[in-house]
């Protein structure tokens, strides 16, 4: 039970960014890319969500249907959600209508209040702020809403791009201690972020994208002690 990414060969038109990378996100936990500014790993999330990237050779599998080819809608409604890099909510909606906006997929119709209430126990501040125009919540509010519009679709898995960008310190703690409480109750988390430490602390397993290859992958313990993770992306 994964997400598997197999030999995938993907890029913009005639750019190839990624060049036959494997990976593999279980049903249940944190995986972490990383990976210096540009190495691919938004492409990565992209390929795998169906947005902007194309895939020229390679399989996306998601327990064991084939994604590779699908449009994106037709894999939300398989199982993925893609919580894209700043934030991207719409600001003159209120809370409640960008959260409904995630629960467009016929996967969620009609579990609404389920899905909501699911949402709403991770999230009990947004349920506060429902009426709330999402433009005038706190930066920190924002990412939370941005990330429950994602388990509004149900997801299997989700894709997480860069959820602590300029976010306050103790605000970044209560992100990753959501992201925590999603990956235990039974959904794959695949992480991207910049802060490299904070990743390696969440993830059970990570992987490192370099020059459009996975150059190093293994359990987070391990790459937290490894020499060359520790020199390139954690300044020691
Ligand atoms: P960052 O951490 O800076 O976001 P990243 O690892 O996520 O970096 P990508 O955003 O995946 O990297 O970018 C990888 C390469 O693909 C870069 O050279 C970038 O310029 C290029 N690229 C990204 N988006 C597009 C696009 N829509 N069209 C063409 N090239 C793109």
């Amino acid at each position: 039970m994964a997400l598997d990414i197999v030999d995938l060969v993907a890029g913009y038109g005639d750019i190839t960014v990624l060049r036959g990378i494997n990976l593999s996100v279980p049903a249940q936990g944190v995986v972490t890319l990383l990976g210096a500014n540009g190495a691919g790993k938004t492409t990565t999330l992209n390929a795998i969500s169906g947005l902007q990237a194309s895939v020229s050779s390679g399989a996306i599998r998601l327990e064991g249907t084939d994604l590779t080819r699908m449009p994106a809608h037709e894999r939300v409604e398989a199982g993925i959600a893609h919580v894209p890099q700043g934030r991207q909510l719409f600001p003159f909606m209120s809370v409640r209508e960008n959260l409904e906006l995630g629960s467009y997929a016929p996967r969620a119709r009609g579990h609404d209040k389920d899905v909501l209430d699911r949402v709403f126990s991770i999230f009990p501040r947004l349920k506060e702020r429902l009426r709330q125009q999402a433009g005038s919540l706190s930066g920190g509010e924002q990412q939370m809403c941005t990330i429950a519009r994602g388990l509004m679709s149900k997801p299997r898995y989700l894709l997480l791009d860069e959820p602590s960008l300029g976010l306050a310190p103790i605000v970044v703690k209560q992100v990753m201690s959501v992201i925590r409480q999603i990956a235990g109750q039974g959904i794959g988390v695949l992480l991207v972020e910049q802060n490299v430490a904070l990743a390696l602390k969440q993830a059970q397993y990570a992987y490192v994208l370099e020059h459009s290859e996975i150059t190093i992958a293994g359990p987070a313990t391990e790459l937290q002690n490894d020499d060359r993770v520790r020199k390139a992306y954690l300044g020691l």
